[in-house]
């Protein structure tokens, strides 16, 4: 079996109350996720990746949480900077799963690419985005 391999980033919120190491796979699964709770919550499609188990290494106490039911009734939790209500994490109950917020890297560079989701619920038009990028 071959090993895994990680690289580890650091990231901070735009006040810099946050700050964290995260470790994350060569190839991160990132998501763009258009749905209208994204949408409302931030104002617009947002770009999460999904994070390994304790992957990330953070001061919690300097972070609010909302919690909301999501469509399948099951918990979502915003955590976002208590300062500058930067959004930095989002744990999903029903895949038990916490997700960055991926613009809070401070290196971007391996973000090469991206899944779409809810995009055919819930996108800007003006957002026109090609097929094979989509989740179907
Ligand atoms: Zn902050
Ligand atoms: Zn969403």
């Amino acid at each position: 079996m071959s090993e895994k391999i990680f690289v580890t980033k650091t990231g901070s919120c735009i006040c810099g109350n946050i700050k964290f190491t995260v470790k994350l796979d060569e190839v991160p699964r990132v998501f763009n996720c258009h749905c209208v709770d994204c949408r409302k919550k931030i104002g617009g499609m947002i770009t999460i990746i999904e994070l390994r188990e304790n992957a990330i290494n953070l001061n919690y106490e300097n972070l609010s949480i909302y919690e909301h039911g999501g469509g399948s009734q099951k918990s979502i939790k915003k955590h976002f900077c208590k300062n500058c209500a930067a959004p930095i994490l989002t744990y999903v109950q029903k895949w038990n799963k916490y997700y960055l917020y991926a613009g809070l890297l401070d290196d971007i560079s391996i973000l090469k690419k991206a899944i779409n989701i809810f995009y055919e619920d819930s996108h800007f038009p003006f957002m026109e985005i090609e097929k094979n990028n989509l989740k179907t």
